[in-house]
């Protein structure tokens, strides 16, 4: 699907785009945690990882659930944002030495990730919504929470102890 075929005509069309999106972007983040939890060193770190990848997968199925409550066929469609953010951390984490630097490299590109799902978890809340889908925004809804949660999460553990360390 293209910008230029036209092929988004309502707000629905969007609504199931987008759902399209994050389903895609979701799948792709089953498959980096694990990756990124093996490179991290701090332990707290590496459970907060698998902890999320946990969530991840809870995610995809809760996305499955939207599109059979909205009726339509679960699909993916390709989304280069979040290709492009985690290709970033792969090719940051490549570039660090020091184990402990690279753990806040860590944290930076995952809530880079956290904040892109956020965005969108958000406005499909919010288009669910305005398209009378109380249904769906709030099986939405639980995943943004947990998005946003891990953020936090994330900015204490650097705020607390990796940046610190990093920076000695
Ligand atoms: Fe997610
Ligand atoms: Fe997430």
């Amino acid at each position: 699907m293209g910008l230029f075929t036209k092929d988004i005509k309502t707000m629905n069309d969007l609504f199931v785009h987008q759902l399209q999106d994050i389903y895609y972007a979701e799948q792709q983040l089953t498959k980096a945690l694990p990756k990124m939890a093996e490179k991290a060193t701090d332990k707290q770190l590496k459970d907060g990882f698998l902890k999320h990848l946990d969530e991840t997968k809870v995610h995809v199925q809760r996305l499955e659930q939207v599109f059979q409550m909205h009726g339509v066929k679960a699909s993916a469609v390709n989304c280069p944002a979040i290709d492009g953010i985690i290709k970033e951390a792969d090719e940051t984490a490549g570039d660090v030495a020091d184990k402990k630097v690279l753990d806040a490299a860590l944290i930076n590109a995952a809530q880079a990730a956290e904040h892109y799902e956020i965005v969108r978890y958000g406005s499909l809340i919010a288009w669910a919504r305005q398209l009378g889908r109380n249904d769906c925004a709030s099986v939405l809804q639980k995943t943004l929470d947990e998005e946003k949660a891990t953020d936090q999460k994330l900015t204490a553990l650097a705020e607390g102890k990796v940046n610190l360390r990093a920076a000695s």
